[in-house]
């Protein structure tokens, strides 16, 4: 596989790389070797399945389709990884093991590491050797993620970690999480934030899962009392963290993708057939829904690398999937809603439009920082 001399894939290769990805997740499916597609966080109940998944694509040289070879990676384009995410989607499979391992740390890593800290953990991460979590939301700091209060405090040669973070997605079966910590309280609240690596299985680093009303346990409380974190964790510069985790944050709204699109009218299909009769009303709900999968999608298509897109993408997207699933609800009535798996979805979804950042607070950035709109009154903290 390929590029042209100009380091982008014309279409004919990225045709070709989709006939044999598709082919290998077609495989992988009838061996029983592919993990099904679980949304945006990985539930613990296909965290195995998941794994086996993740360590077959590395073993298949499938693995980090646009992470450099020396990484354990594909080395190709962000556009054969678009393909990857697309017939993965259509598949019904999911893409990788976790968001915040294959996305958001391992981005992080390749634009902020060290080389040393590059050749520590994006192997090993693809390899699934590495399960990540992030380690960013507090329970007073979570749209205000500046307000953030856990403090790590500079002693020697390491720092000395206390706090606490919550709703932290897989903390409970992580080795590594991305934490964003306080280092200096004197400094404006946006400049005294670091960007640490940290292991989960330091003395003093404790992991509470919180039960959801899906039943399951997909985020945790994780405190911290005392926690000796070598100054090596540290990624980017102390005091730098705020703009680190800035393009963590737009590679994981942004990442919010239209990969979910792809398999919507198949999903909508099934929820006419499953249904009793459809009122004009509800037919009018399920071209709406299709209609802006859509948009979504042909957004995505266009996006090339423009970082406006990410609070639309985040926003469409979750709001798509709330929407699909009450039609969904609505569709099969309050009996099925008992048996049905629409229930799931029913319980799932509205945590997807708090989760990356809530929909107010994307609309909050599309209006200010797009639009141009007076910015809302705030409150000087600094
Ligand atoms: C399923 C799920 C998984 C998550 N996983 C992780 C994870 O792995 N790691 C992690 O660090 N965090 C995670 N989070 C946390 C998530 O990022 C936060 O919940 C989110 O940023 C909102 O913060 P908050 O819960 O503190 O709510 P708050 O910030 O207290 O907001 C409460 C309400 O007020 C609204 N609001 C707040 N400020 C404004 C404003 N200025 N204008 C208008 N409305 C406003 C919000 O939209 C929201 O409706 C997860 C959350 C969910 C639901």
């Amino acid at each position: 596989m390929s590029t042209t001399v100009s380091g982008v894939p014309d279409d004919h290769l990225l045709e070709e790389f989709r006939e044999e990805v598709a082919t290998f997740i077609a495989q992988a499916i009838t061996s029983g070797d592919a993990c099904p597609s679980f949304g945006a966080i990985l539930p613990p109940s296909l965290h195995m399945k998941a794994m086996h998944w993740q360590r077959f694509c590395f073993e298949h040289g499938r693995a980090g389709v646009h992470w450099p070879r020396e990484y354990g990676g594909m080395g190709l384009t962000t556009d054969h990884n678009v393909v990857w995410h697309e017939e993965c989607a259509a598949a019904e499979v999911a893409p990788y093991l976790n968001l915040q391992g294959l996305v958001l740390a391992g981005e992080a890593i390749m634009r902020s590491g060290t080389e040393r800290q590059r050749e520590t953990f994006l192997r090993p991460t693809l390899r699934n050797d590495i399960l990540w979590c992030q380690l960013f939301s507090e329970p007073s700091a979570g749209s205000d993620l500046a307000g953030l209060q856990s403090s790590a405090v500079l002693d020697g040669d390491h720092f000395i970690l206390n706090g606490q973070k919550v709703w932290s997605s897989n903390a409970q079966l992580a080795q590594f999480g991305i934490l964003m910590a306080r280092t200096d309280a004197e400094l404006p609240k946006h400049k005294g934030i670091t960007f640490f690596l940290l292991d989960m299985a330091l003395a003093g680093v404790e992991v509470r899962p919180i039960k959801q009303m899906t039943g399951e346990s997909e985020f945790c409380e994780v405190f911290f009392s005392d926690v000796i974190v070598p100054s090596d964790a540290v990624l980017g510069e102390v005091n730098g963290g705020w703009a680190v985790a800035m393009a963590v944050l737009q590679d994981e709204r942004g990442g919010a993708g239209a990969s979910g699109v792809i398999s919507l009218r198949r999903r909508l299909e099934h929820m006419i057939q499953g249904a009793g009769e459809v009122s004009p009303l509800q037919v009018d709900g399920l071209i709406e829904i299709l209609n802006r999968g859509k948009a979504l999608q042909s957004l995505m298509e266009r996006r090339g690398g423009d970082p406006h897109i990410a609070p639309i993408a985040k926003l469409m997207n979750s709001e798509l999937s709330y929407d699909e699933a009450q039609l969904d609800a609505s569709l099969h009535g309050a009996h099925s809603m008992l048996t049905s798996a629409s229930i799931q979805a029913l319980l799932y979804s509205p945590g997807m439009r708090i989760a990356g950042g809530s929909s107010e607070i994307q609309r909050n950035i599309i209006g200010e920082r797009l639009l141009g709109l007076p910015r809302e009154p705030r409150i000087a903290t600094d």
